[in-house]
This record gives C-alpha cells, sequence and structure tokens, in this order.
C-alpha cells in the first residue's frame, strides 16, 4: 500500500488525509501542536469556550462533498444551520443594518436604512455572482499551474468576458461607482477583509465574496466552527489515518530530487509522498534548507493580520447578535495606516463575534463570549507590547460610546491572540491569516503551486499556497492536491 506523510492538520491537512485515506493509501499527518485544526481550534478562558480563529462559515458544499468521498454525510457529524440575519452592521453616525441572509431581505434593508435602491444592490450581487460563475474553475477549482487541466470552454468564457472579471479597478472604486452612498460602499468594501487585503489596492474581482455570503449564504455549526476541524478528525480517525501529535516535522528527506519522508526529532519516517499544510515560506525555509526556494513567490507580500480579544462578559447584551461590525469613521485612513505604516489606527472596524447567541452553553448563564477582532498588519517586529494596551483602551471607548453603555467592567476573563502568537502557535509566516495577500491583479498568479516544480512527490495545501486563504479555499487545495497525486 502506498505511503504519504501530511504535515500539519489545519482544516487542509485533515481535508487531504480523507482524501487520501479514502484513495487507499496510508496516511501519517504529524502535528506539531498537541491538538488538530491549527487555526480552526477552540480555548477555554475561564468558563467561556472560543473558536479560537475562524468565525464565519461559508461554502458547507466542500465539506459536505469531502464527507460523501467516504460515503458519510457531513451534516450527521458536524449539523449546521443557515444563518439569518448574518451580521448586525453599526455605523458611527447611528445607523444600524442587519444584513439578512436572503439576498432579498438585505438589498431591501440597504434600501431601508442608506437609501440604496434595492435594485442597485440586487445587480450588485449579480454581478459578483457573474464573477465568481466565470473564474471560479480557472481560478478555484483546479491548479493554476498545469496547462492540461484548463477547459478550452472556460477559458473563451473568462476571455470573452474579460471586462466582467473587473481586474483592472480596485474593489473600492467599482463599489463606489456602483452603489455611490459611502456607507453601502464601506459594507461592501469590507468584503476585502475577508482575505487579509486592502479594498483600495485589492482588483474589483474579489467582489465575488458577497457573492459567497449573500447569494449562497452564511452558515453557523451547531456545536461551534471547531466542530468542523473536530468532525473531519473524527472521520480521519474512522478511516485509520495516524494522527502523530506534538512532533514537529523538521525536515523533509530528499533522494534524487524527490520527497521521500520527514526527520522530526523522534526519527525518520519514509513515504511515496509529502503534502505540507504547514505555511510555504516556512516549509521551505526550514524544512527545506538546501534547496533553491522559489524567491519570487515567497517574497511575495503578506495577506494582513488580527488582533483578538476573547473577552468573557459577565453581562447580556441584547442589542448584539452573532456577527456584529463597527465601522470606524473613515475606512480609507484605517487602511491607509493599516497597509501603509503597517500599524493600528486609533479608529478601528471592530468586529465582535458572539458564538453563545447561538451556542448558549459557550458561556455561562447571563453571560456571553465576546471575540472582538481588529484587523492588523502582518508582523514586521512592531512593538506590539505597546500597541496592544493602547488598542485595547480604543476598542473598549468605541465599544462604549456606540452601544451606550460599560463593556469594561463586565470583562471577567480575558486571553488574546495577535501576530507573534498567531505565527508561533501554527507557523504562518508574519502571523498573517491568508497566506499571500491579494492586493495586486496578479496575485492569483503568484501564489505557490500545490505541487513543486523541483521536487517530485511534493505537494502543498492550506492558506498559503492555491488558491488561497479561508476555509472554502484550503478545503479546495486539497482537492487540488487530491486530484494532482497519481495513484
Ligand atoms: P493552518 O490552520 O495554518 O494549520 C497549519 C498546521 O500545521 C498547524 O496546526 C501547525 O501546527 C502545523 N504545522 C506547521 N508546521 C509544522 C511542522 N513543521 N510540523 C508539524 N506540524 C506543523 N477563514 C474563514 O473561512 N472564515 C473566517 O471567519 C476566518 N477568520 C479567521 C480569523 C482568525 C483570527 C484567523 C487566524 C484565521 C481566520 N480565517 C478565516 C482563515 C482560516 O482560519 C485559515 O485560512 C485556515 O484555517 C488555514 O488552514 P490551513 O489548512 O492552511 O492550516
Amino acid at each position: 500500500m502506498k505511503e504519504v506523510i501530511i504535515i500539519g492538520s489545519g482544516v487542509a491537512g485533515l481535508a487531504s488525509a480523507i482524501r487520501m485515506a479514502v484513495r487507499g493509501f496510508t496516511v501519517t499527518v504529524f502535528e506539531a501542536n498537541a491538538y488538530f485544526g491549527g487555526k480552526l481550534t477552540e480555548i477555554m478562558v475561564g468558563d467561556y469556550r472560543f473558536d479560537a480563529g475562524p468565525s464565519l462559515y461559508t461554502m458547507p458544499q466542500y465539506q459536505e462533498e469531502l464527507f460523501q468521498l467516504a460515503g458519510k454525510r457531513f451534516q450527521d457529524y458536524c449539523p449546521y444551520v443557515k444563518l439569518d440575519p448574518i451580521t448586525h452592521y453599526f455605523y458611527e453616525d447611528g445607523t444600524r443594518l442587519w444584513a439578512h441572509g436572503e439576498s432579498d431581505a438585505f438589498a431591501q434593508e440597504v434600501e431601508d436604512k442608506l437609501g440604496v435602491s434595492k435594485t442597485t444592490v440586487a445587480l450588485h450581487l449579480k454581478k459578483s455572482a457573474k464573477i465568481y460563475d466565470l473564474t471560479s474553475n480557472i481560478f478555484l477549482n483546479q491548479s493554476l499551474h498545469k496547462f492540461r487541466h484548463y477547459k478550452p470552454w472556460d477559458l473563451l468564457r473568462a476571455g470573452a468576458n474579460l471586462g466582467s472579471l473587473d481586474l483592472f479597478r480596485s474593489m473600492h472604486e467599482a463599489n463606489q461607482q456602483q452603489l455611490k452612498e459611502p456607507r453601502a460602499v464601506q459594507l461592501f468594501d469590507r468584503f476585502a477583509t475577508y482575505n487579509g487585503s486592502n479594498p483600495y489596492e485589492a482588483p474589483a474581482t474579489l467582489n465575488i465574496i458577497p457573492h459567497l455570503e449573500h447569494n449562497i449564504g452564511a452558515y453557523f455549526p451547531l456545536n461551534g466552527m471547531h466542530a468542523i476541524t473536530k468532525s473531519m478528525y473524527q472521520l480521519a480517525q474512522e478511516l485509520s489515518v495516524q494522527f502523530r501529535f506534538n512532533e514537529k516535522v523538521e525536515e523533509i528527506i530528499l533522494q534524487q530530487h524527490r520527497a521521500v519522508g520527514v526527520r522530526t526529532a523522534l526519527g525518520e519516517y519514509r513515504s511515496d509522498f509529502v503534502i505540507s499544510n504547514m505555511d510555504v515560506v516556512p516549509t521551505y525555509r526550514k524544512l527545506l534548507p538546501n534547496v533553491k526556494a522559489p524567491e519570487k513567490t515567497l517574497s511575495q507580500p503578506r495577506s494582513s493580520s488580527a488582533l483578538i480579544f476573547y473577552w468573557g462578559v459577565k453581562k447580556s447584551f441584547p442589542q448584539l447578535h452573532i456577527h456584529n461590525i463597527f465601522f470606524s469613521q473613515d475606512y480609507h485612513k484605517e487602511f491607509s495606516i493599516l497597509f501603509g505604516k503597517s500599524t493600528l489606527p486609533e479608529d478601528m472596524t471592530i468586529y465582535v463575534n458572539i458564538s453563545s447567541k447561538m451556542l448558549p452553553s459557550d458561556a455561562p448563564e447571563g453571560c456571553e463570549n465576546w471575540f472582538v477582532m481588529v484587523n492588523a498588519p502582518n508582523d514586521q517586529g512592531q512593538d506590539w507590547d505597546t500597541l496592544i494596551p493602547a488598542a485595547r483602551k480604543h476598542i473598549l471607548t468605541k465599544l462604549e460610546r456606540m452601544l451606550g453603555e460599560s463593556v469594561k467592567e463586565h470583562i471577567e476573563a480575558e486571553d488574546i491572540l495577535e501576530p507573534r502568537s498567531i505565527q508561533s502557535k501554527t507557523s504562518s509566516f508574519l502571523g498573517a491569516l491568508y497566506g499571500s495577500s491579494s492586493n495586486n491583479k496578479f496575485a492569483a498568479f503568484l501564489r505557490h503551486a500545490n505541487f513543486s516544480n523541483t521536487i517530485k512527490g511534493l505537494y502543498f495545501c492550506g492558506g498559503s499556497v492555491h488558491p488561497g486563504g479561508g476555509i472554502p479555499l484550503c478545503m479546495l487545495s486539497a482537492k487540488i492536491v487530491d486530484d494532482l497525486i497519481p495513484a
């Protein structure tokens, strides 16, 4: 039986393990941490449970597809529901807007609250759907680096509709021209942050993101986000995948330009194929020290990172929902500071996720688990020990002002995740959340492929390689690796 070694048990590593096991390979996953899931894990802070990383779940069909390969239903392992409403938006001028789960109701709410006609919003979402339809088969569902995988029809359609791909203006420019109203533009610009990009630089092609949330839907796993990786881990175990926790891979063993196994502190392990779910930059720098690395690819700018406060709040806030956004007054300034000056602005857009709204057992009775996140530049050696307490102060002042009530005095438990700890916990280069950034129109082509050009038998999955970061794209990276590995 052929053997495959997987480095890392992030969502893409787990998906790859399941796919390879279904194909009949003997699969071993090496994980540096004592737990599976990578960024998609959970933590306890006092009596409060938190999903540590991702909180917004889209495209569960990729997990469904994965489980079907093993003859199972994902819903049976990880029941989930479609969210409606999805997000409660708070603007500095006092406007409150509910982003409803049904696109029609959402468009109506934008008309009612922001005065942008329902037809304009519907047209905007239709355009998002069109970009997705034109690009997904070329840019997402297959290797971008194997010409034989391209279907002539997809290329012809994309070529004939080049203008619709909206490559040549920024997301912000497109939103500005189509929606005009500043608060509506801000709402749609925000989707750039879903892959750690800057809406004032990223190509408008990324306007496919609202299509995923507002046309297809946002979901919530009834047992929390961590249930996604928990159920994948369970299925992998049922398929006899071996997990070696607390065993960091230190080197990929090469023989005549072929990956033939890995070395850890405990020994050497041989395999026919190696799949790295570790960030591609440290994979080259640390595990392949004697290999000439693809420097141009590895030097692409990284996506933004994040600063997260996990707060156990001894109070209930009925005006808040599971996903809440408190917008900054000046979005352009916020992003100029984040990406231009690589520091934290004073007035930040604050995301407050409260999973206990859906899953009451996440917090003691009458209390709530607040996951409070702001965008942060990736780690370039900033003085985080000064920046973080200052940001905490600004965040609390803003939340208390916009909610009209005290928050600080109700925080009874706290933990923090920030660019440095994201890097140390998951090996993500510079603590970037989504691998390389998508701020330039060639970013998709400059991301590392799912295979090595120079080392046979070595493959890559996860948020730092094609097609990019976020749970759905990580799932696709595992699917592409599956397509690439020969029987
Ligand atoms: P990772 O999660 O990066 O895990 C890699 C694993 O490899 C880790 O477990 C690590 O320990 C292990 N590893 C690394 N090196 C070695 C080694 N040498 N030996 C052994 N093991 C090793 N996405 C969304 O879709 N929605 C969201 O709402 C969202 N929000 C986010 C919020 C935060 C705060 C963060 C951090 C991320 C968020 N993301 C979100 C992005 C999403 O979490 C990631 O894109 C995705 O989880 C990355 O998965 P991955 O497969 O690349 O592996």
